[in-house]
């Protein structure tokens, strides 16, 4: 490994950085909403021109190949850093962006630090680890949120960190090469190999990670019902099929609530749309808080909206489906300055011998619904084989 030609080596290193840049920005046109990809980008650019800086070592002046060269890596890194921030919904100083390109600049006055190669790569190392362990911890603490390249991307910004740090004490006791000659060291050799691997990685798993945030978005809005924000018909049954079928296998009770609301539509004749709307999202957000994290809901129809509770059986259903009736029964719903009085009837049916799939649930629940429609609205009914049990 170590036979490989350093100034090749950072040829090589020097276009993958601006091309994967150049595919960082496109990328970014592409998902405007993800402005990390713009930040990741730049860093990258800056990144090869700190690079080309670099390998002008003996040919240029040594304050553009050691002083602005490497506030220029800096920088990069910490735009890299910033991009990982916004990623995570964290806030980004300016100040911080540019204090290690600052502070590298400051000390470069310092004729003691700028004659020592040892203390220079020592102190370039240790900036680089530690920018690279911020980016893995703002990644890793990152909630709620499943990117299956998160967790890749921040192991391996600790890894390359790693690389920076175990740099330092190798630095301090060894002599390095002076002058144009340093490139061609062993420790330069290897960690322009390192480096050529990380620019590869981290580019493409923060591409990943923006498509993976991308389609979480996508698929959300497309379970999602616009007007309640609740999961739509689609996405209650996939989930309420899958909850019951594993209550069932599991020996666990569950039910199911069909929610209508009752003469719906003179609401609507009464208080128009808007008015209609309103009392829907009421409606949703009354559910939403009635019930526990563990069940499932959605909106299955205009004015209908279905539930399934967990481990839950038939009369402590009725007793939750009551509850909520009570709780919509209650709702302080405004339109124009009037009151828009409403009410709920709620079917309810629990797994049973005859109950075992969604739809079958499903079907009791109608019954019961269908009963309290019929019984004159307001109520709440379950119905067991031709048994009527109302709360
Ligand atoms: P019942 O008490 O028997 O349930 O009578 P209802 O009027 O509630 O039931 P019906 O099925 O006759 O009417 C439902 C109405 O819901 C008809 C439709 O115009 C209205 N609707 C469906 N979706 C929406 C919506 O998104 N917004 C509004 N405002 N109204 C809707
Ligand atoms: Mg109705
Ligand atoms: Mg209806």
């Amino acid at each position: 490994m170590l036979s490989l030609e350093p100034t090749t080596l950072l040829q090589s290193l020097v276009a993958v950085t601006l091309s994967t840049g150049i595919l960082l920005l496109i990328s970014s046109r592409q998902n405007r909403s993800e402005s990390s990809l713009l930040f990741w980008g730049l860093a990258n650019l800056l990144g090869s021109l700190g690079l080309v800086l670099l390998g002008l070592r003996g040919i240029a002046p040594d304050r553009l190949s050691i002083d602005v060269a490497n506030a220029t890596l800096f920088l990069g890194y910490m735009l890299n850093w910033a991009g990982m921030r916004r990623f995570c919904n964290r806030g980004i100083s300016w100040w911080w962006i540019v204090a290690p390109s600052i502070l590298w600049l400051g000390l470069c006055q310092w004729p003691v630090f700028y004659a020592s190669v040892e203390w220079r790569i020592a102190v370039n190392s240790a900036i680089m680890g530690l920018i690279a362990l911020a980016s893995a911890g703002t990644l890793w603490s990152l909630k709620g949120e499943r990117l299956v390249s998160r967790h890749p991307a921040a192991i391996w910004l600790v890894i390359h960190a790693g690389v920076f740090l175990a740099r330092i004490p190798f630095a301090l006791t060894t002599t390095m090469p002076a002058g144009g000659q340093i490139i061609a060291s062993a420790s330069v050799t290897l960690l322009l190999f390192e480096a050529l691997f990380h620019v590869t990685i981290i580019s493409f798993l923060q591409l990943s990670m923006a498509k993976d945030r991308a389609e979480n978005r996508y698929r959300k809005a497309a379970e999602t019902d616009v007007l309640t924000g609740l999961p739509n018909r689609r996405a209650f049954f996939e989930r309420a099929e899958r909850g019951v079928a594993e209550a069932v296998a599991g020996g666990r009770e569950a039910a199911v609530l069909v929610i209508d609301i009752d003469r719906f539509k003179s609401i609507n004749d009464t208080f128009g749309h808007a008015g209609g709307d309103r009392v829907l999202t009421s409606v949703a957000e009354a559910i939403r808080s009635h019930l526990r994290s563990g069940d499932t809901f959605g909106r299955i129809g205009g004015e209908e909206f279905g539930c399934l509770l967990a481990d839950t059986a038939q009369a402590p259903a009725l007793v939750v489906a009551e509850g909520l009736r009570r709780r919509i029964a209650c709702l302080d719903i405004r339109s124009g300055g009037a009151r828009i009085r409403i009410s709920a009837s709620i079917g309810v049916s629990a797994v049973c011998a005859r109950a075992v799939t969604l739809s079958q649930l499903l079907d009791e629940a109608d019954a019961g619904l269908y009963e309290a429609k019929r019984g004159g609205r307001d109520r709440v009914i379950a119905v067991e084989a031709g048994f009527r049990r109302a709360s």
